[in-house]
């Protein structure tokens, strides 16, 4: 339905700089892609692909939002660079990375666009805070609840993030 605002679930993680700074200064501006109705707490976790970098924060926000998957996937894009990343390669150390991790019940699988985030079930860092905020929400191409996913993945490497 047109105008109808969708719940969607972004993923944030940094590694560089002062990186509770950049999730702070993620949040806030992303009230110009979407609203904001949940943030999970912080956690630090683990290097995951390419293990010789620096500890992340990583943290989901819950929103709404009535743009397109593609215009909201443009809109954190240019959040990114705004807030200072510059390109590295996959899985690299980078300033902060905003991922759309669920965008309603939608299922999308484009080149420049995959919903759900086809690696969000195995990534513990992703799922501790998603389950934090919705651990009933479903999977719909698994059909799983987050929590049932989050079952599956070892999460020794993610640590609850006290802010200084
Ligand atoms: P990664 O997050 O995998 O480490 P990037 O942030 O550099 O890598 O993303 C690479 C590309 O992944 C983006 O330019 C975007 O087009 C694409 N992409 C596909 N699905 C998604 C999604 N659900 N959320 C964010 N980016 C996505
Ligand atoms: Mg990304």
């Amino acid at each position: 339905m047109p105008g109808t605002p969708t719940t969607v679930y972004i993923g944030l993680g940094t590694n560089l700089g002062d990186r509770a700074a950049n999730l702070h200064q993620a949040v806030q501006r992303l009230a110009s892609c979407s609203t904001l109705l949940a943030a999970s707490p912080i956690y630090e976790t683990e290097p995951w692909g390419y293990a010789d970098q620096p500890a992340f924060l990583n943290q989901v926000v819950q929103s709404e939002t009535s743009l397109t998957p593609l215009r909201l996937l443009n809109c954190l894009k240019k959040l990114e660079v705004e807030i200072g990343r510059t390109p590295t390669f996959r899985y690299g150390p980078r300033v902060i990375d905003l991922d759309i991790l669920f965008f309603g019940d939608r299922i999308l699988q484009t080149g420049r666009l995959m919903i759900p985030h086809p690696r969000l079930q195995e990534r513990a860092f992703v799922l501790v805070p998603l389950n934090d905020l919705a651990p009933q929400w479903i999977h719909p191409v698994l059909g799983k609840t987050v929590q049932q996913i989050l079952a599956d993945v070892d999460t020794s490497g993610i640590h609850p993030y006290r802010l200084a």
